[in-house]
């Protein structure tokens, strides 16, 4: 018999596992808002014109071979990362003060960032909001830190619940690690206002908080690069310390190529060097060196002003298009007399609308409307489209009378 015949079945993947049974159900009405990956009005996965250009570009260059990247991945591409996310004039960057690695996607940065403070920074613990990305506690736990969360949704009002996130951020002890959604907070698609932010960072900077941003959405929330950016931003204009990992799977559309970035903004630019260079022995053992194609593909995009500015363009429809949705299922629900207040459904922001369905409410839209989507009531807006909308009104109108 196998000398693995005790290993007990693991359970499927709570966000990944939506799209197994999806891909199991027959039938021809089956809609999955599950997984957070755009789809076209079509419901067809997108690519981009502007990576299309720029792969046939990277395919026309006789220079261009599959050699090895270094440890820490495509020099321009981390450079246009730092600057893409911490703006163009950004002190940090002038002063050479950030360190930032070309990582397998979001995962991967937050990841490496995760072993990195684990190894080399004196407060294991890191607060995440309650609720989160699934992988976040697991993330963090493997790469060796102690995850702790802080308030961050209240149910009864579908927003943010400022004071507890106060409340838990002020009693955290002084340096423990605080992460933070850049922006299109997922599961909850809801931000604090920029006046929060600012609160958010003094409450940080006041008690040495390190700030820990994962962005990846950027440019998906609103449509603007620059405005899904300023949390980051004022925190990189006080001066201090953080890190940020960005995924390029949603904004280039790039899911399956798995590139991101990992940088850490330091106090001076000799610390960014030695941090650096920890930062490829954390990587070093664990893959050796990121995967060259969807790096360059970025780097191509945002290094030539033509083709940055056609991305913006591609991208700004991309959000208005899920922006759109929100307003077509909140005047569908509004049309069938659904009872409730469904306003948080245009108020949230990003990919996802947190419905307040709760799970015995999403099991039924499940078997009655072949609807799929997590059992915390999170849909992912970017799988709708007009032909679906009404459909899904039906299925939460039933839900709910
Ligand atoms: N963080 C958050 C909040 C996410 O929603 C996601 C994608 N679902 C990620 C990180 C990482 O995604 P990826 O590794 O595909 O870039």
């Amino acid at each position: 018999s196998s000398v693995f015949a005790h290993v007990a079945q693991g359970p499927e993947d709570p966000i990944l596992g939506v799209t197994v049974a999806y891909n199991k159900d027959p039938s021809p009405v089956k809609v999955n808002l599950g997984v957070g990956a755009y789809r076209t009005e079509e419901g067809k996965p997108l690519v981009l014109n502007v990576v299309r250009k720029a792969e046939q570009m990277l395919v026309n260059d006789p220079s261009r071979v599959k050699e090895y990247l270094p440890i820490t991945g495509l020099a321009d591409f981390n450079k246009l990362s730092a600057k893409l996310i911490f703006g163009a004039d950004s002190p940090a960057i002038q002063e050479n003060r950030v360190a930032t690695v070309q990582c397998l996607s979001g995962t991967g940065s937050l990841r490496v960032g995760g072993e990195f403070l684990a190894r080399h920074y004196h407060e294991r613990t890191i607060y995440i909001p309650l609720p989160t990305w699934g992988n976040h506690p697991k993330v963090f736990t493997l790469a060796g830190l102690s995850v702790k969360t802080y308030r961050y949704y209240d149910p009864a009002t579908r927003g943010l619940n400022f004071q507890g996130l106060i409340e838990d951020l002020g009693a955290a002890p002084s340096g423990a690690i605080v992460l933070l959604h850049a922006c299109a907070h997922n599961p909850t698609g809801v931000d604090p206002t920029p006046e929060q932010w600012e609160q958010i960072r003094q409450l940080i900077r006041s008690k040495g908080l390190l700030p820990f941003f994962d962005s990846a959405y950027q440019g998906f929330a609103s449509g603007s690069l620059d405005a899904d950016a300023q949390s980051v931003r004022i925190f990189v204009a006080d001066g201090g310390e953080l890190l940020t990992a960005q995924s390029y799977a949603k904004n280039m559309g790039l899911y399956g190529e798995r590139v991101g970035a990992l940088s850490i903004v330091c106090r001076s630019a000799d610390v960014a060097v030695r941090v650096e260079s920890q930062l490829k022995l954390v990587i070093r053992p664990m893959y050796s060196n990121p995967p060259i194609h969807g790096a360059s593909i970025v780097a191509t995009i945002l290094k030539d002003r033509e083709t940055y500015n056609e991305w913006t363009i591609e991208l700004k429809a991309m959000a208005d298009r899920i922006i759109s949705m929100r307003h077509q299922l909140f005047d569908a629900l509004k049309a069938r007399g659904t009872p409730g207040d469904w306003s948080h459904i245009i108020k949230q922001i990003g990919m996802f609308t947190f419905t307040g369905l709760n799970s015995q409410q999403v099991a039924f839209m499940t078997k009655d409307f072949h609807i799929y989507m997590t059992s915390d009531g999170r849909i992912s807006m970017a799988g709708l489209s007009s032909k679906t909308v009404p459909h899904l009104a039906d299925a939460i109108h039933a839900a709910v009378t």
